[in-house]
């Protein structure tokens, strides 16, 4: 089968033949449908050989959705030809936070080897994907494979972060999007759903604003040095009660530090490497700061159910498996405006 793999520290990725997988005991073999392309994974594939996480060659993709193909011995509630969507963050199932659906969090998925798909073990950006547990695969009940295939990562990262300041974004407040990609052009929209917050994003390109407008952003600013008193003056002066920052450099994680409201939560969800020093004068009295990682398998099950009720809509822009190496350039770009999903079957 076809499969986009990064093969070589430094170099891009590139669609390479590999063997066809076969289920073996416990596992589900799916047709892949539609994989998204991620801006980790760019950040991942710019990490030098000493620090880099994972055995190469790696087949790219920890955004999946298929139809069962075929399924390993002992697999019960789930029948080939089944719609399904991948949860990514696969854990042991067995530790407390497991127990709890919370596999983002399993205590021990370091210990035992436990990748996700396209993060350590072979990805959906690939013909076929061999699925360790039916647990993992959510039925899609009638949600389109492409377009909401994003949901996996760029619908349940921002649930998660956004479901925790949910008591705080009560009427009258202000939430900030910084970064309205991927994952922040669905969280306008999670907030526009959840909460009667009104709604400021932040990006440094115009494109990106306009979506971030078009899906329901009351502010669109433009992420300058001069966006902290912009969005201070948009607030009468109090700033937001949460900050969602979606690119975690250290240039956007000192923007949310300083526009965070006393008692305001800041989530820093991008993987840029920034920090944000907390302490009395530093940040605004009270501001919780934390640094969330995915969701959980029950936050998926609601993002899907948002999806069917028609609360989010991703904005997909599609490429051949062939082409993948193309979207992953115009992503480090800046070009794609919303998610580029790889259709592996065409
Ligand atoms: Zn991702
Ligand atoms: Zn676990």
């Amino acid at each position: 089968m076809k499969a986009v793999q990064y093969r070589e520290i430094g170099a891009a990725p590139e669609v390479v033949t590999v063997p066809d997988p076969e289920p073996g005991p416990g596992q589900v073999l799916l047709k892949v449908t539609a994989a998204g392309v991620c801006h980790s994974d760019i950040a991942v594939m710019s990490r030098p050989a000493d620090t880099f996480p994972y055995a190469l060659p790696l087949t790219l993709g920890h955004e999946g959705a298929g139809t069962v193909e075929a399924l390993g011995e002992g697999v019960t509630g789930i029948a080939e030809g089944d719609r399904v969507a991948v949860y990514g963050p696969q854990g042991c199932g067995r530790c407390a936070k497991c127990a709890e659906g919370k596999e983002n969090y399993c205590l021990r998925a370091a210990e035992l080897g436990i990748f996700p798909p396209g993060l350590g073990a072979p990805g959906a950006m690939a013909e076929y994907l061999l699925v360790d547990d039916a647990r993992f695969l959510l039925p899609l009940d009638g949600l389109d494979p492409v377009t909401s295939v994003p949901l996996t990562d760029a619908g349940l990262t921002p649930y998660h972060a956004i479901k925790r300041s949910l008591p705080k974004l009560v009427a009258g407040t202000t939430a900030v999007v910084i970064g309205t990609g991927g994952l922040g052009h669905v969280a306008i929209q999670l907030l526009r759903a959840l909460t009667p917050s009104r709604v400021v994003a932040l990006d440094v390109s115009e494109e990106k604003l306009a979506l971030a407008r078009e899906v329901g952003a009351h502010e669109a600013v433009l992420s300058d040095e001069h966006a902290p008193g912009r969005v201070r003056e948009l607030t009468g002066g109090l700033g937001a009660q949460a900050v969602f920052d979606f690119v975690g450099t250290q240039a956007t994680v000192t923007t949310a530090g300083a526009v965070a409201a006393v008692e305001g939560d800041v989530a820093i969800v991008g993987i840029g490497g920034g920090a944000l020093p907390v302490g009395i004068g530093t940040t605004a009295f009270d501001v919780e700061v934390t640094a969330p990682y995915w969701g959980s398998r029950g936050e998926l099950d609601e993002v899907l159910a948002l999806a069917r009720a028609g609360a989010v809509a991703v904005r997909v822009e599609t490429y051949g498996i062939d082409e993948a190496p193309l979207a992953y350039e115009r992503l480090h770009a800046g070009k794609v405006n919303g998610r580029a999903v790889i259709l592996p079957h065409g």
